[in-house]
């Protein structure tokens, strides 16, 4: 992910989505799972994707492109980064949540050139129920999913493992599930090769 990537759009509603060109993965996360953090430490930029603890900002799916990325003969295949408006803010009124769903499944269903949502789940929480509500709407979809656990560094290392098994039990029988997880810490830079490879593998 070696070069500068750029925020090209924010999309508040289907009709500002860019004409479908490049591959992409979306990132997809309860508010203050770390996923801003994530994305910043995934392309080594800082300030890319907002850090916030303020939950219920603009509900926009942001675009994030490497920088010239539609020219030949680049070090990385074309494609674009697509971050999720969180959810599960508990005080969101439901007119909030009802617009979320909205831009989302729309999205979700329509999008021919999404290759991925990875569904970033805290170490510390694991798989809540506003989690599985959304996993329903991936796998009603139809679009591929990945789990990446974040901030492992906030758990006892002897503990990853188990959270691992058990994250993947719970997943196991959904039909648009990844099979393989990724934990990750941006903190620590922990799995992000790890995920930058599987974003890599996805797209090409
Ligand atoms: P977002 O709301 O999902 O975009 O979450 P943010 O990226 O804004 O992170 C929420 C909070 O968690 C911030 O205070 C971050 O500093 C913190 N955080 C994010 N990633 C990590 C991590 O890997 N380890 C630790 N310890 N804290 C993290």
């Amino acid at each position: 992910f070696g070069r500068p990537w750029i925020f090209i759009r924010g999309v508040p509603s289907l009709e500002f989505l860019p004409p479908e060109g490049p591959l992409e993965v979306a990132f997809a996360g309860r508010s203050n799972v770390g996923k801003s953090s994530l994305i910043n430490a995934l392309v080594g930029h800082k300030g890319l994707a907002r850090t916030s603890n303020t939950p219920g900002r603009t509900q926009e799916l942001n675009y994030f492109v490497p920088e010239g990325y539609s020219g030949a003969g680049g070090d990385l295949p074309p494609m674009a980064l697509v971050d999720m408006p969180g959810y599960g803010y508990a005080k969101a009124p439901k007119e909030t949540v009802d617009a979320w769903t909205k831009l989302v499944f729309d999205y979700l269903r329509g999008r021919a050139t999404l290759k991925r949502v990875y569904v970033l789940i805290d170490s510390r929480h694991g798989i809540k129920k506003n989690d599985e509500d959304v996993l329903d709407l991936l796998d009603k979809a139809a679009v591929s999913y990945q789990i990446v656990l974040t901030k492992t560094d906030k758990i006892k290392e002897a503990g990853v493992p188990r959270l691992l098994s058990e994250t993947a039990e719970k997943i196991r029988k959904r039909p648009a599930a990844f099979p393989q997880l990724i934990a990750t810490s941006s903190e620590k830079g922990k799995g992000l090769d790890e995920l930058r490879q599987a974003i890599l593998d996805t797209i090409s």
